[in-house]
């Protein structure tokens, strides 16, 4: 039994509509869906991800609107990393992000930089044979686009209390004391931990919630047992609609989930309109007009694309 990689990363934003621009304009990831947050439904839950929505290439954001900007501090994922194809990839990013006027820092084979709330990003040129999870955008060649997940990195103050939950829990392989390596059979993520600054994490705009890895629908209920074997703490089974989830925070403090690879998001609505109007889950459906009157509007560049022409 093995996880499939990162299944999705959940991060906290404070300006909807500046987030679509930068994720589905600059980084031109395609915004799959456009829901709620099940637990607060006044709040955006936004899912960027592939031309499929495909996990392994899927970053969430819950809306906290004008939430203040957090800071990652020790048990926080701090940075979020994506493959990329080639060298003439990273150049193309380089210039793209520039004339966006995102301040960029080259290093070999990777370029980091910052989303407009100070999230920490990174593009890494990767070989690899997992599939490759591209969306499409008018002005970014599909062969120069980000390819999905290659992994996060987290901080931890003590990196060995997680050794036993990661190798023996999470199966996750081990490269060194603090690099890990969640590979299934179709996918594989990598899990880094650096050493976690003095002062505390924050959780607010900018800051990385959660990420989750990927299971298959079979082995899900499998997967429960043996992380409460480890942690009763862990949640009952949720259904997230589009996929089931557990959650659990791994020793470090870092919080985990584990989703289900399926249905997926075309369960509610059709690929080819995917994320173009408010999705609700059932039970928020009689709600949809007053949600929609709280809800700040933002519009998917697809649905103004297909509009213009
Ligand atoms: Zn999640």
């Amino acid at each position: 039994m093995k996880l499939e990689g990162i299944h999705h990363i959940t991060a906290i934003t404070g300006d909807a509509p500046g987030n679509v621009d930068f994720y589905a304009g600059t980084l031109g990831l395609r915004l799959v869906k456009k829901s709620v947050n099940q637990d607060d439904p006044t709040v955006y839950h936004l899912f960027y991800s592939d031309e499929k929505g495909s996990a392994g290439a899927d970053i969430t954001f819950f809306e906290y609107h004008d939430a203040r900007r957090g800071r990652a501090g020790a048990g926080m994922v701090h940075r979020i990393v994506w493959r990329i194809g080639s060298e003439e990839a990273l150049e193309f990013w380089a210039a793209r992000l520039s004339s966006a006027g995102v301040d960029t820092e080259r290093g070999h084979g990777r370029l980091r930089f910052d989303d407009p709330e100070g999230l920490s990003l990174e593009l890494r040129v990767v070989e690899s044979n997992d599939e490759v999870l591209t969306a499409n955008h008018p002005d970014i060649p599909n062969e120069l686009a980000l390819l999905g997940f290659d992994g996060v990195h987290a901080y931890s103050a003590d990196p060995q209390a997680s050794e036993p939950f990661l190798g023996d829990t999470m199966g996750f392989e081990s490269k060194s004391r603090l690099e890990w390596y969640a590979r299934g059979e179709s996918r594989g993520s990598f899990y880094v931990y650096d050493e976690a600054p003095a002062a505390p994490g924050v959780s607010g705009a900018g800051t990385v919630h959660h990420v989750a890895w990927a299971s298959s629908i079979e082995a899900h209920d499998h997967w429960r047992t043996r992380v409460a074997a480890a942690n009763p703490h862990v949640t009952p089974v949720i259904d997230r609609y589009y996929f089931k989830s557990i959650y659990f925070t791994e020793p470090s403090g870092v919080l985990f989930e584990i989703a289900t690879l399926g249905p997926g998001f075309a369960v509610d609505e059709p690929l080819e309109s995917l994320g173009e109007s408010l999705a609700l889950p059932p039970n928020y459906e009689p709600l949809r007009a007053e949600l929609e009157k709280k809800l700040t509007p933002i519009k998917n560049p697809r649905s103004v694309t297909a509009n213009r022409t």
